[in-house]
């Protein structure tokens, strides 16, 4: 399908993207381009106007920020996620995930503001950013704002973003050095994106038991999310096999999702085997460090 005429621009600031974004009604941004550019040429939206974010370098970049958290750049393609040495130490989710996504031309022009602003319930990147209870940075002309991602993903289904905001940048917290992180999927092999993915991020306590425990499922239900009950169960437990069953739990509270590529009900089965594999990896690298 070739693509409609379309204005583009390619702004060198935030203050001109924004402006342009005013200006031109319809207008919308242009990340990395893979899903906003096969929308178009499907049709199934027709904007007067891409506004390119390459040439904003605040947008880009991967930096340790003053209280030994991480500060990413919404330009920031997945393969530099995935690649980045201090990710992959201490935040391997998100490194896992940004590697398992479909292939090498998707991960090099992805970015992270894309993969959360398009909004797919199958994307991999938010069950990641989930268990490191990411917060994103939004920036717009009359201020701007933080949001946490969980609250992010719930609203992006109904109202998302404003059309003249950007997001600018996620802000991981810093980590224990006692807490680590795996992410598990299963991939639709039509599309690359996850037919069940789940990230975990626990801390193992000087006793060896679990500390806080952090589960998040994407690809699964209607949009991805914690799993609070499965946390719950885990949090001060030896982490034996009968722990780790408590990952069963999690079928009879969320509402998986049912289509051509999958029953709700092996979704459900996804989930536990997909957490119990996802935990036994990062309870595995989590260092009990003496009391
Ligand atoms: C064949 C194929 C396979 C894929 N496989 C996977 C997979 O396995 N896992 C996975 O997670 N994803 C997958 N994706 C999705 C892909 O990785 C990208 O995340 C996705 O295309 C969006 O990122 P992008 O940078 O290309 O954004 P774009 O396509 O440029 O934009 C997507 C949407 O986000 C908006 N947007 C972009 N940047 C910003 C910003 N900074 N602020 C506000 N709004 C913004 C755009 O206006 C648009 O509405 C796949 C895509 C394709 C085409």
């Amino acid at each position: 399908m070739i693509l409609a005429s379309v204005e583009y621009a390619a702004p060198q600031s935030l203050d001109e993207a924004v402006a342009l974004l005013k200006k031109n009604t319809g207008a919308r941004i242009l990340g990395g381009g893979h899903s906003l550019l096969t929308e178009m040429k499907l049709q199934r939206i027709s904007p007067p106007m891409l506004v390119d974010l390459r040439n904003i370098q605040a947008l880009r970049g991967i930096a340790r920020r003053s209280d030994g958290g991480l500060r990413i750049g919404a330009m920031t393609t997945l393969v530099e996620i995935a690649q980045e040495k201090d990710i992959q130490e201490r935040y391997a989710a998100l490194a896992e995930a940004a590697k398992s996504t479909s292939d090498p031309q998707i991960r090099n022009c992805s970015t992270l503001g894309g993969n959360l602003a398009y909004g797919d319930p199958a994307a991999d990147l938010p069950a990641a950013l989930l268990v490191f209870e990411a917060t994103l940075n939004i920036f717009a002309l009359r201020g701007t704002r933080t949001i946490r991602v969980d609250e992010f993903i719930a609203q992006s289904l109904k109202t998302g973003l404003a059309t003249d905001e950007i997001i600018t940048s996620f802000d991981l917290a810093s980590v224990a050095v006692s807490t680590d992180s795996a992410y598990e999927k299963i991939t639709n092999r039509a599309t690359g994106g996850a037919i069940c993915g789940v990230a975990v991020n626990v801390m193992r306590a000087s006793d060896g038991t679990l500390g806080a425990c952090r589960v998040a499922v994407t690809g699964a239900t209607k949009h991805a999310m914690r799993l609070p009950a499965v946390e719950a169960a885990l949090k001060g437990k030896q982490p034996t096999a009968e722990t780790l069953a408590a990952a069963d739990w999690v079928g009879e509270e969320q509402n998986f999702i049912s289509d051509l590529a999958s029953s709700a009900e092996y979704r459900a089965h996804l989930t536990r085997v997909l957490t119990k594999r996802a935990l036994t990896r990062a309870i595995a690298r989590a260092k009990v460090l003496p009391s």
